[in-house]
């Protein structure tokens, strides 16, 4: 018969009593996972569809229809040939309705359009086929999944994609907003979080700090319902943040709070294959420093030629990838026009500037990177920490100050606070300092390599991590009804 999908369907001619009485034995979860918009939610769910299917689970993955970026119908395609025994349920969100919101952003607005239309796969879900045991979602949608779940007496989840610390914030704020009456906080003070100590408010993404935006909404709508999933998951580890790991767990950060299980730093989906660029392969060991900002992260263009001049006037070596839209599909003009002939032509031998999507997590794994300048997006520091890269932290939007907190806190990187992206225009020199300050870091360079190694250990077979998700599996299993 060959290798069979774990979803495909065989006939059996044994005696159906017979049958039924293994089926019960071997039952084996049905689980459905639904990331919600952009890279930095899709990402770290196939990862985890992906892990959760070697390990024997059936697995459904929810994908939106039309995707915001070309990079994630991209990502979308490969992982289904890479896994074609992990089926797809394709979701089309209908078209957003007028918002007493302005968003701009049409990340943000496709997550609008699901809120108002998640509904609608309820009678999908509640149609697969083997029944699901259990739903795994995306914070932004665990409100509605957490109501269909306690419908159908199967369990909830949700997985958190960015840190624990950032999602201790998220996971309070409802509460805090109400206490302050709604109001707006004073800058240059502090919040202190019960078990999680002080945060600034300068690190608090703008948009949370008033009630009347559309994350105040969405995170009323939806905070609730962690009290009420079974577990969440969350793709950090306890080499990076034990102790908000453990607040979160004890208690005393959130009251009625479901437990965490740290699952992270999940893993590429992908073979370990080398990037194909053969500029970097014919770098010295640990002498690159990569450049990225994520999948949806454009600098304005004032700092993007700032940043072209702190490179080069660092004289480290480079590999830059360079964005100047949102959205991958609008990202046009190419990178002579933006960045001059004549740097590109200076620092040929120094640097290697590319546009357009690049295997992160395989150009991370490369011997000839030493450094990463991140914006710290969280599926970016847990691939430094998971590879032994340190980073250069500059937080430009949402949580990435609270990430870049733990980046420094867990000693695998250094913080240059330059405010939120646009605040102010950060000059070519102040750049090029901090990225001499972390390539001569010996400490942090060791740090990040011993968090490395912890990380690798953690995933051994009988390792924490991979006894954690044998838990998990076990959990999600179907209950008796
Ligand atoms: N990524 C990539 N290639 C790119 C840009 C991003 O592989 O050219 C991946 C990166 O490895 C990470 C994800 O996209 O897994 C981005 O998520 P992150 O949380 O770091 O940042 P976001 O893009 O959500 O701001």
């Amino acid at each position: 018969m060959g290798n069979l999908p774990f979803g495909s369907l065989c006939l059996d001619n044994r005696p159906k009593k017979k049958k039924k009485k293994i089926n019960a034995k071997m039952a084996q979860p049905h689980v459905a996972l639904f990331p919600c918009t952009g890279m930095g939610s899709l990402i770290p769910f196939l990862r985890l569809a992906a892990n959760l299917a070697a390990r024997g689970c059936n697995v459904t993955v929810i994908t939106l229809h039309p995707t915001v970026s070309a990079a994630e119908s991209d990502q979308i395609s490969n992982f289904f040939s890479l896994h074609p025994h992990i089926k797809r349920l394709q979701f089309q969100p209908l078209s957003p309705e007028n918002s007493k919101f302005l968003i701009g952003d049409p990340f943000f607005l496709q997550v609008q359009a699901i809120s108002n239309s998640v509904h609608l796969l309820d009678p999908i879900l509640a149609a697969l086929s083997p029944p699901l045991s259990a739903i795994i979602s995306d914070l932004q949608v665990a409100g509605s999944m957490c109501r269909f779940a306690s419908q159908k007496s199967i369990s909830a989840y949700v997985l958190a994609t960015t840190s624990a610390m950032y999602f201790s914030l998220m996971a309070i704020f409802p509460k805090l907003t109400l206490q302050k009456g709604g109001g707006k906080f004073q800058a240059n003070t502090h919040l202190e979080l019960p078990g999680l100590g002080a945060v600034p408010v300068s690190s608090i993404p703008v948009p949370m700090l008033n009630s009347n935006t559309f994350l105040s909404e969405l995170l009323d709508a939806n905070i609730p319902c962690l009290s009420k999933v079974k577990a969440i998951l969350i793709n950090s580890c306890a080499d990076l943040e034990s102790e908000t790991i453990e607040a979160l767990n004890s208690g005393r950060a959130i009251p009625d709070l479901a437990p965490v299980l740290a699952i992270g730093p999940l893993q590429s989906f992908e073979d370990d294959k080398a990037p194909n660029l053969p500029w970097l392969d014919e770098q010295a060991p640990e002498s690159v420093l990569f450049v990225s900002f994520g999948s949806r992260t454009a600098l304005p263009i004032g700092q993007i030629l700032e940043l072209r001049d702190g490179l080069e006037k660092s004289g480290c070596k480079f590999l830059w990838v360079l964005k100047t839209n949102r959205v991958d599909k609008d990202d046009k003009e190419d990178v002579e026009t933006i960045l001059g002939e004549s740097f590109l032509e200076r620092t040929k031998e120094q640097g290697l500037v590319v546009k357009g999507w690049v295997n992160q997590d395989q150009i991370l794994a490369h011997p000839a990177i030493g450094g990463f300048l991140s914006h710290c997006g969280w599926n970016s520091v847990t691939e430094a920490a998971r590879l032994g890269v340190p980073i250069l932290a500059w937080p430009l939007f949402g949580d990435q100050k609270l990430n870049a907190k733990v980046v420094e806190k867990a000693g695998i990187g250094l913080w240059a606070d330059w405010g939120w992206c646009g605040d102010v225009l950060v000059a070519g020199d102040d750049i090029a300092k901090k990225i001499s300050e972390l390539t001569t870091n010996e400490k942090i360079r060791v740090r990040a390599k011993e968090v490395k190694e912890k990380i690798g250990q953690a995933r051994e077979s009988g390792g924490d991590l991979d006894v954690l998700l044998g838990g998990l599996i076990d959990q999600l299993k179907p209950t008796e009804k």
